[in-house]
């Protein structure tokens, strides 16, 4: 056995190494230049840890988070592994005498944040020191095409600047190609060498369905039938994370809620109780599960449309890391992409507010999409795998009765047309509805013959046509998602095609409709 193969078994305590975790090690060892793109759960970790034992000097890790940085020091304490941190959450003193360990060469890893690297003192203290490699821990956070940019992260092209002859590892779970291209030129990478996993967790088994008011009773439904799981459910607001927790426990399952606005220890006591099984489930905002060391969640639940899928892949890969069974369910409604374009509206500079509404109609796209769940996902990230066939609702819901909309399609259409290709969905369903919205009556769309055609339909059952319309491509969406006619949709219009809808879309959209009034 030699020595790597040795390490990880004797140290790591795993018999074999995982798909492509051998090549990463091999090519660090080999000091090259290396950008990993693995799924969560996929063993990141080990990639850059365990060539640092055959290794004589310190590796230093950027992460982006403290949380993350405080798990992973205690993960390799625990396996007698010197590794400390510099960061914010320390006091100054605490941080000099790391820097004291690191300049006596008495660390094995060493911890920071980007912006440590705007200190001309820490990078002194490195310049002094034996450093191994780099690893650059969610690296794409450098890409402004990425789904979580950070500006500190732009400034580690600084790396190769100072240390031209030290090596980085670069390791994310979620990147396009474009964006892989981009981490590579930004942080400067010297003929890496790429290792890209196939986007497919063909352990997770997914569905995803319309919420109907407040997707309590589905998710009663849900556990019922995954009975004694432990899992994550994910919830727009703190409010509803915690008024969730407080109905599940009167419903009988141990749950408690995450978030950012509880103090400190209860946030620990919360996960502690998690991972060591007091309670089956906590509902939680996305600020729980980031570097989570609990292997065996069985099951992911979204109450709503997550902002994008790089956000809803990293957040689903938090189950079945042990590779058992899981299940992941999403419910989401209109209402939520709605809400989530106000927020990127408001929040964001107005250099990402595209990239920004692309990546969230990506998302609205996914959930209303017949195509295997699995293989939208890979093929936004550029990935090409077969349908999954069995493992998510599109590929297992077998012949569902179609209902012939054909003729409401082409109202529809025709509304598009006559508004002259320039509104989307929300203004053409006005239109069909005879709404005295006053943006219609502003463009005179109330003198349009198609003008109140459509009222005998609900809002949301014009939705789930629109939806289908789109997602055949018989219309695209432009520039502020303005709606434009395809040939196909031509076709459709003009009668020579015709629109098939599954019936449970529409049944869900009646049904969603009926609940809310
Ligand atoms: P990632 O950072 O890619 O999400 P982690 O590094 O946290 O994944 O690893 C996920 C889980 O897989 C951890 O529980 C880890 O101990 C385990 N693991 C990693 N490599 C192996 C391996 N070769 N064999 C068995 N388990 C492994």
């Amino acid at each position: 056995m030699n020595n790597k193969h040795k390490i990880l078994k004797d140290i790591f305590g795993h018999e074999y190494f995982r798909s492509f975790q051998e090549e990463v090690v091999d090519s660090i060892i080999q000091k090259k230049d290396v950008l990993t793109i693995l799924p969560t759960g996929g063993g990141k970790s080990l990639c850059y840890q365990l060539p640092t034992l055959l290794m004589d000097g310190v590796t230093v890790v950027i992460s982006p988070l403290i949380a993350l940085m405080q798990d992973q020091i205690k993960a390799l304490n625990d396996l007698n592994i010197k590794a400390e941190m510099i960061s914010s959450s320390q006091t100054n003193d605490e941080n000099s005498f790391t820097m004291q360990k690191l300049l006596e060469g008495k660390l094995k890893f060493i911890y920071v944040a980007p912006e440590r690297f705007t200190s001309n003192e820490f990078v002194g203290v490195l310049q002094r020191i034996n450093i191994n490699y780099f690893v650059i821990d969610e690296a794409h956070c450098v890409s402004a095409w990425g789904h979580e940019f950070r500006a500190e992260y732009r400034n580690l092209d600084k790396l190769k600047r100072f240390f031209p002859d030290t090596c980085i590892a670069a390791f994310t779970a979620t990147a396009t190609k474009k964006v892989e291209a981009d981490i590579a030129s930004s942080l400067k990478l010297n003929d890496a060498k790429h290792f890209r996993a196939k986007t497919h967790r063909n352990n997770l088994d997914i569905k995803v369905e319309p919420r109907i008011t407040n997707g309590r009773k589905q998710i009663l439904n849900f556990l019922k039938t995954h009975k004694g799981l432990c899992g994550i459910i994910y919830t727009f607001t703190r409010k509803e994370a915690e008024s969730t927790a407080q109905f599940l426990c009167e419903n009988g399952y141990s749950s408690k809620a995450y978030h950012a606005g509880l103090n400190p220890s209860i946030k620990d006591e919360v996960y502690d109780d998690f991972v060591y099984e007091k309670i089956d489930i906590v509902v939680a905002t996305i600020a729980f599960g980031m570097g989570i060391d609990k292997s065996n969640i069985r099951f992911v639940i979204h109450t709503s449309l997550p902002k994008t899928l790089e956000n809803y892949y990293q957040e689903i890969g938090r189950a079945g890391r042990d590779g058992d069974m899981s299940y992941v369910y999403l419910l989401y409604s209109k209402a939520d992409e709605v809400k989530r374009k106000i927020q990127i509206e408001d929040a964001i500079d107005t250099g990402y507010k595209q990239t920004g509404l692309d990546k969230l109609e990506a998302m609205y796209r996914y959930c209303v999409s017949n195509n295997c769940r699995h293989k939208i996902i890979a093929s936004y990230f550029e990935d090409e795998i077969d349908d999954c066939k069995t493992l998510c609702d599109n590929c297992t819901k077998g012949e569902i009765e179609q209902v012939d909309v054909s003729v409401d399609a082409q109202k529809f259409l025709s509304a598009v047309y006559r508004s002259e290709q320039r509104f989307g969905t929300n203004h053409i369903i006005d239109i069909l509805r005879g709404s005295k919205n006053q943006k219609l009556l502003e463009f005179g769309h109330d003198r349009l013959n198609v003008y109140g055609l459509g009222s005998d339909k609900s809002k949301n059952e014009w939705i789930a046509i629109a939806d289908k319309l789109i997602d055949i491509k018989a219309v695209n969406l432009g520039e502020f998602r303005v709606l434009k006619i395809s040939g196909l949709g031509m076709q459709i219009l003009k009668g020579k095609e015709k629109l098939l809808i599954d019936s449970d879309k529409l049944g869900i959209a009646q049904k969603f409709e009926e609940e809310n009034t």
